[in-house]
């Protein structure tokens, strides 16, 4: 658990699936989103008691007659012979089950524990508590308003540690002979990005930047701070290599690629809440920038990453600054990002946190849309004159009109109309409690 002054956070695993067939085959559902929606309870109702800890009535127990290994990142390996506890069985092909040391694998989800003006606490507005353990305890027991049950602490499981602010405290650059490269990952502005391997143990992303590309003693300067920029929902800068050319950016590496690309591919199977929790992952992302009074200035999908456990992280913060390339920086330029940025910004170049959130509601229409482009078929010249003049993006078809309400009122045409991150987390985690709570 980490403290903060107003702040806690904890860790928790939920969300666990089986399948089944009549010859025992047991698989994973990977949809775990919507098996939670069913399980979790309303939250408005009387707090039932907690069941004693190591209860076992009730309970469905089960015998693997197969070998199975897991196949998804949330299958769950199950061997020949094994016991296993039956969770929960969302229709007749696909249960929820753990084994007996209680993993069940899943997704991890990172909540944030507030605080009431009278210092209780509390993870769902409608059930607060007078300390933390009370609130974990209930949570333990009692879904309510959160997507599951809190299982169990990870951090001693070892799984999903946090990414760490380079890799020790005073170090931002990178031995590359500590680096190995192995396959590429994509291409980007600054040329080509390649998994790799630090210290042959450390799984890296790293991208090579082509001469020319970047001012790049601007941005080895910048870097130094950028690595202090640390949190969950934004893709760690661990260091750079300038000792040869061409440099090399070292950062974590998010197994499932960019969010653009994975709205697309997942279109079909991605359902309500778990688009909200790519809001949700963003807007926690952007909302401690915006604390750190650091402006993004390119916020868009296809700049946000997605981690084996489906969490979405923000990526390429504030790197526009460094490119070399007009077409790119000029508001005027065939590169620049027209169509996510607000009046202040093609007029007059004016980034802020709130040029910031203008984006923001642009990549959550993005989602909503499942990996569309907004104004699709209109020339960036169009979307100003459109944009300038009122015209906004329409309600994606997935958006409820709640959702289509946030992204309206990023785009308010003063930037001081506009809610600030941190409001806009409050209203995502209201919405994504409704959606849950039903
Ligand atoms: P640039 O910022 O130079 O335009 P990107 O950061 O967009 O480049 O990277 C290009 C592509 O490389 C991305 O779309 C993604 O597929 C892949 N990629 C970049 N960084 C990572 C990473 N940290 N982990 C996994 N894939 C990555």
């Amino acid at each position: 658990m980490i403290h903060s002054n107003q702040i806690h956070s904890i860790f928790c695993c939920c969300c666990c699936a089986l399948q089944t067939s009549s010859s025992t085959r047991v698989d994973m559902n990977t949809n775990r989103y919507e098996e939670s929606v069913r399980t979790t309870q309303r939250s408005q109702k009387k707090l039932p008691p907690s069941p004693p800890e190591d209860d076992d009535s009730g309970v469905m127990k089960v015998v693997a007659m197969y070998d199975f290994t897991a196949r998804e990142s949330s299958d769950l390996t199950l061997h020949h012979g094994e016991t296993y506890i039956i969770l929960h069985k969302q229709d007749q092909l696909w249960w929820r089950a753990k084994d007996r040391h209680g993993s069940g694998k899943g997704e991890v989800r990172h909540y944030q524990i507030k605080q009431t003006d009278t210092t209780q606490f509390y993870l769902a507005e409608s059930h607060v508590f007078s300390s933390v353990p009370e609130l974990i305890n209930y949570h333990k027991y009692n879904a309510a308003g959160l997507v599951a049950r809190l299982r169990y602490p990870i951090g001693p499981k070892g799984q999903c540690l946090p990414a760490t602010a380079g890799f020790s405290s005073d170090k931002w650059e990178i031995n590359p002979s500590e680096l190995t490269f192995m396959k590429q990952l994509g291409c980007g502005q600054f040329g080509v990005v390649r998994l790799g391997n630090w210290r042959a143990q450390h799984k890296v992303a790293i991208k090579t930047i082509n001469e020319g590309a970047m001012s790049e003693d601007d941005f080895i300067e910048e870097a130094k701070i950028m690595m202090r920029l640390c949190h969950p929902k934004l893709v760690q800068l661990y260091g750079v290599c300038v000792s040869q050319r061409p440099i090399c950016i070292v950062t974590e590496f998010m197994e499932n690629g960019c969010l653009l690309h994975f709205l697309q591919q997942h279109s079909k199977t991605l359902g309500r809440v778990q688009m909200l929790f790519m809001c949700q992952d963003v807007c926690e992302g952007m909302e401690y920038l915006e604390q750190n009074n650091f402006i993004h200035r390119d916020l868009a999908a296809r700049n946000c990453l997605v981690n084996e456990r489906n969490v979405v992280k923000v990526c390429d913060f504030g790197m526009t600054r460094y490119v070399l390339d007009n077409q790119y920086t000029s508001s005027m330029g065939s590169r620049f990002p027209v169509k996510w940025s607000p009046p202040e910004v093609l007029h007059f170049n004016k980034f802020s946190s709130k040029s910031d959130v203008w984006s923001f509601g642009v990549l959550v229409w993005e989602v909503f849309s499942e990996g569309r482009s907004p104004f699709e078929s209109r020339s960036n010249a169009e979307v100003v004159e459109e944009v300038t003049q009122g015209g906004r993006l329409y309600r994606p078809h997935r958006a409820s009109g709640h959702i289509y309400n946030i992204m309206y009122r990023c785009w308010h045409e003063k930037p001081h109309g506009r809610p600030c991150f941190s409001e806009l987390l409050q209203n995502i985690r209201q919405i994504t409690e409704e959606e849950t709570d039903t």
